[in-house]
């Protein structure tokens, strides 16, 4: 055996129970048996762990990060090792450019021969023809669009990504049909010519970002929907006609449906806290920043440059409407969607830190309305159940892979203590406190050199 872990309490995240002094027996990167002290005299360990008073849960999933900045490869590379030594074991690529080198990343973990969360990518994203973003798989019509499908499945990604900066609402349907058709989980932006049911009718299966789930907060969605398609709507008179409207019990209804039809939600709410109040939090001291390269900190800067134009009047707007998005947390909970906890950490997105940003994020759907144990759920439960792998993570429980957390305070508790990390386990391979210390200054080092 490779490793047994000896008197840890076990967090069942999906219950949100505690089991004491559990057994927990690993080899060759899974859990081969969990149970009371008497099981270790059965198997022999090259490595015994006392985990008396720490509790083992699975590892964290950040189900919605970024891998991207195609003249500082070098830097997303240092991003692997700093997630796992933030307890990150999973991360969901949500497309950038860089995807060659992200599928390369991925393999080679997959095979052993890298260390780094496990990498679920998206590969290229689909996009209309002229993209504003970099490295999309641009696409003008169905046949365009069959082929672009087709070279995602070359690349084996793990799933599809759509966004709409120029793809046309009725190609942007016709592709979540078609990648669903070809059995990829669909995950995406909502064009402004669409509504919501469309898009989940069609079978996306979740919208990226809470703010497009306030557009269901109207009797007018529809209205609003055709009138921006047609041009005759502009946006902010879209924004005041929808907020002038908003109804809850319609909200609670839309929600239902949207849960009903497969379509869950990743809020995303660190980033959007992190734009709506730059002007009131100063990030200069966080020690995260020893551990980013200069060019990902750089790419900051283009948001906080625009910003800064912002008048007094844009400033509180941005704020209320915050507020107002991340509100919808207790409505999207209770109409029963799926909440997947994703950062959208990475390049670009200010201040949205790798590794540490999915502690901070399911504090902040602790803040409006999930409970300690939901928050948990949303990243380690319903991370796999995106991808239909709940067979293989989401519990410490035999069978399963063993990427694993051990922390020296309960996490159902306060969500805070998933930063009290202690070890890591990824693909059974442990990571003491002290291997991750070194893991970190290394990759320190290597950005002071930079
Ligand atoms: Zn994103």
């Amino acid at each position: 055996m490779d490793l047994i872990i000896l008197n840890a309490t076990i967090v069942a995240v999906k219950s949100g129970s505690l089991v004491e002094n559990q057994t927990v027996i690993i080899s060759e990167g899974r859990i081969l048996a969990v149970g009371d002290e008497s099981i270790k005299e059965v198997y022999e360990a090259n490595q015994l762990v006392d985990a008396e008073g720490k509790f083992l849960m699975p590892g964290l999933w950040d189900n919605h990060v970024h891998f991207g900045g195609a003249e500082y490869v070098d830097e997303n590379e240092k991003l692997l090792p700093l997630y796992l030594a933030f307890g990150v074991t999973s991360v969901r690529d949500a497309a950038g450019d860089i995807s060659l080198d992200v599928l390369k990343w991925r393999n080679e973990i997959n095979e052993g021969k890298r260390i780094g969360p496990k990498i679920f990518t998206s590969g290229p994203k689909l996009e209309g023809i002229g993209s504003i973003w970099p490295g999309d798989l641009e696409i003008g019509n169905t046949e365009e669009l069959k082929l672009a499908l087709d070279s995602l499945d070359k690349l084996k990604v793990d799933f599809v990504k759509i966004t709409d900066n120029a793809l046309a609402p009725d190609l942007f349907l016709e592709a979540v049909k078609q990648a669903k058709s070809r059995g990829y989980s669909v995950s995406g932006h909502i064009p402004v010519g669409l509504t919501l049911d469309q898009v989940s009718k069609a079978g996306q299966k979740t919208v990226e970002h809470l703010g497009y789930l306030l557009r269901m907060t109207s009797p007018k969605e529809s209205e609003i929907s055709e009138g921006r398609r047609s041009g005759t709507l502009s946006a902010a008179e879209a924004a005041i006609l929808q907020l002038e409207t908003r109804n809850d019990s319609l909200t609670l209804a839309n929600f239902k449906q949207l849960a009903a039809q497969g379509t869950g939600i990743v809020p995303t709410l660190l980033i959007s806290y992190n734009i709506a109040y730059l002007d009131e939090n100063n990030f200069d001291q966080d020690s995260i920043l020893n551990y980013l390269g200069p060019k990902l900190k750089a790419s900051y800067q283009w948001r906080i440059d625009r910003m800064a134009q912002d008048t007094p009047e844009d400033k509180q707007n941005r704020k209320d409407n915050f507020e107002r998005t991340a509100n919808l947390i207790p409505l999207v909970k209770e109409a029963g969607m799926k909440i997947y906890a994703g950062t959208d950490a990475g390049y670009l997105n200010t201040y949205d830190y790798p590794g540490l940003g999915i502690h901070l994020e399911l504090q902040k759907l602790v803040t409006y309305g999930l409970s300690h144990q939901e928050a948990l759920e949303a990243s380690v439960v319903n991370g796999p159940e995106y991808f239909e792998l709940e067979a293989d993570f989401g519990s410490v429980e035999k069978g399963k892979i063993a990427n694993l957390i051990l922390l020296n305070a309960n996490p159902l508790e306060n969500i805070k203590h998933t930063l009290t990390i202690d070890a890591v386990i990824k693909d059974g391979r442990y990571f003491s406190r002290e291997d991750l210390d070194s893991m970190l200054l290394e990759i320190k080092n290597w950005v002071s050199k930079q």
